[in-house]
């Protein structure tokens, strides 16, 4: 624990379902559920106004339903979290390098690592919670956090908990114990329900009732490296580092040859290994790559690095191996290659794939889950007999995707099934607009992947 409170906690309030109520105008304070799309999906992020009817994050799909028919059951945009993530990441690192997210809505940042000296009295960090706050509130285009500011990451998380939602809470050094001595045991971290049922059958429930018992009980209780644990965080003595999580520039695969390679098809080939490996790592990382390079060793160890910026971001295998396969066209390898490598730059958690980079026609994301189930906002239940083959390629007609048609511009899949799909036309900066409903295969709809 410190002893100046330097270590703050944001937490984005509803994050997925905010994202969709500022990006949706007629869903601004209405019930959103975003997940739980199908019938064994469970509700990734539920807004206030649906957890007002008890749905919870992690619940069945089937109950958040049961609970609240009417709400607007949406697939989820993870490209746009990802940006607002990135936004919101982006302005904590302004005010400290040392940033680490927990997710893509959370993190903690260390005060005492910025570049400047932070005023650590607590009006000085309420002026910067403020300043952040409002930051975030407009980098994000109104997406609203709360935040906590402590002597610790348990003070601090505790503290942008009970701001929640939009709100700040500042700790002073020293009323950490009177501030966590009323809340229930399971605000303690490693305190699950297994733990807190332990504690609540002897009838410990607040944490200030923790104090209670001696350590030899405790470690009975809920065993020796617990125990310890949960006795200094009850007295919130807690050192955990906030620990900076380096962003990851690039990703490159490469390979230095036993003897040199002179053959142009095996050089292609391990291109083309390369890139698969390249795009592998993309993908798992959930990013795409604007830069594409490869590093060429020659036999008497001229090394060349080329590298060519694409129109739009990718993570697609063979367009990355056709990019290098051009470069490497572009470099006298008659000589023999010592070491060949490709690799990507230019990062980014956005896809903006563009046509003309494209060697062959695009196959749209079609392994993406294709789902007609789902029926935002009272919208009649489709017929779940349709094979959902028929949408294959057509996979934007996913509830809350964004479209646009010819005529009516820009919209949201609003319900989709028995071969129609149905579009709400307004986008962030409209008032709400008006419900349209189409055949699926309607040629003047395509999918729009920003707005
Ligand atoms: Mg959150």
């Amino acid at each position: 624990m410190r002893g100046e409170a330097s270590v703050l906690h944001l937490d984005l309030d509803a994050f997925f379902a905010a994202v969709e109520q500022r990006d949706k105008p007629s869903l601004r304070g209405k019930p959103v559920v975003v997940g739980g799309i199908g019938l064994r999906g469970v509700v990734a992020t539920a807004s206030y106004e649906a957890r007002a009817y008890g749905i919870r994050s992690a619940m069945p799909a089937s109950e958040a339903r049961r609970r609240c028919p009417h709400a607007a059951f949406l697939a989820g945009r993870h490209d746009l979290y990802r940006e607002a993530s990135a936004v919101v990441m982006d302005i904590l690192r302004a005010l400290s390098p040392a940033v680490e997210p927990l997710s893509l809505d959370e993190a903690f940042v260390d005060l005492r690592a910025a570049p400047e000296p932070v005023d650590l009295s607590t009006a000085g960090l309420t002026d910067l919670v403020d300043t952040l706050r409002s930051a975030v509130f407009t980098g994000t285009g109104g997406l609203t956090a709360s935040v906590g500011v402590g002597t610790s990451k348990f003070i601090a998380k505790i503290a942008s908990e009970l701001a929640k939602p939009d709100g700040a809470r500042v700790v002073a050094p020293g009323s950490e114990v009177a501030l966590i001595a009323p809340l229930p045991v399971s605000v303690i971290p490693g305190v699950g329900p297994v733990t807190a049922e332990k504690l609540h059958r002897i009838g410990l429930d607040r944490v200030a009732d923790l104090k209670q018992v001696g350590p030899d009980e405790l470690r009975q209780l809920v065993g020796f490296t617990h125990a310890a644990e949960l006795a200094r965080l009850a007295q919130s003595e807690d050192d955990r580092p906030v620990v900076a999580e380096r962003e990851t520039k690039s990703i490159s695969v490469e390979d230095t040859f036993e003897v040199d390679v002179v053959d142009a098809t095996r050089l292609g080939e391990v291109l083309d290994g390369h890139a698969r490996q390249v795009a592998a790592r993309l993908r798992a990382a959930h990013l795409f790559a604007r830069t594409v390079t490869i590093k060429v060793r020659q036999h008497d160890f001229v090394t060349h690095t080329r590298a060519r910026t694409l129109l739009g971001a990718t993570n697609r295998p063979e367009l990355i191996s056709e990019v290098a396969r051009s470069l490497l066209a572009g470099t006298d390898t008659t000589a023999g290659v010592r070491l060949l490598g490709v690799g990507v730059a230019g990062l980014t958690g956005i896809l903006q794939e563009n046509l003309f980079d494209s060697p062959a026609p695009v196959d749209a994301d079609v392994d993406a889950p294709v789902d007609v189930t789902a029926t935002p906002a009272g919208h009649p239940q489709p017929d779940h007999s349709e094979p959902p083959k028929l949408h294959r390629g057509r996979w934007p007609w996913r509830p809350g995707a964004d479209v646009r048609h010819e005529e009516h511009g820009p919209g949201w899949v609003w319900g989709a099934g028995l071969g129609r799909v149905t579009v709400r036309f307004e986008t962030r900066d409209t008032p709400p607009g008006p419900v349209r409903t189409f055949r699926a295969d309607d040629p003047r709809l395509t999918a729009r992947y920003a707005p």
